[in-house]
């Protein structure tokens, strides 16, 4: 049961690995971005030159067009003259190795607060080889255990006892 979950963990860590690799070539020669806007609030979700970039902008006084509201969905090219709020040069955002926040009371229009969160996809998929690395480097302990005769689960010398592994127990197989 363990075993199988860790499997499932596994395979859904390449999977989604698969995937981000994916956009995140796709980034540096499209941006992509989804908008959900209501009013009062707009959040955007964008995948900009290497990041996803989440956006949310907004306030209750400032009342956005009926004809905007819902869900939108845009690609194009990155050399676009509408970047995504983060990369304008005169927004000031804590940024480090690809990450950025920004939280500012106003982008030019007198009460929108704008807060901004960019992830670098490096980050992303450095945390999906976690698993698979950690179930790489078992099964090959595993085998040089199999190997050279080494208890399965605690790596006790066995060439000396063929049934039953003298440190902990285990029978071997
Ligand atoms: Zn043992």
């Amino acid at each position: 049961m363990k075993r199988r979950l860790g499997y499932l963990i596994v395979a859904l860590s390449l999977l989604l690995l698969a995937a981000t690799l994916a956009v995140w070539a796709r980034s540096y020669f499209r941006a992509d971005m989804l908008i959900h806007a209501q009013p009062g609030r707009q959040t955007a979700l964008s995948s900009h030159r290497g990041r996803a970039i989440f956006e949310s902008m907004g306030d209750d006084a400032v009342p956005i067009r009926s004809a905007l509201s819902g869900w939108r969905q845009w690609a194009h090219d990155t050399d676009d003259a509408s970047v995504p709020f983060m990369d304008h040069p005169s927004l000031r955002a804590h940024r480090f190795l690809g990450f950025a926040y920004a939280d500012v009371g106003s982008v030019g229009l007198p009460t929108r607060r704008m807060t901004a969160l960019a992830i670098p996809y490096w980050s992303i998929a450095l945390l999906l080889l976690i698993a698979p690395a950690i179930a790489f480097h078992r099964a090959r302990r595993r085998r040089w255990n199999e190997r050279h005769r080494h208890c399965l689960a605690c790596g006790y010398d066995l060439r000396a006892s063929p049934d039953r592994c003298p440190e902990c127990g285990t029978a071997t197989t």
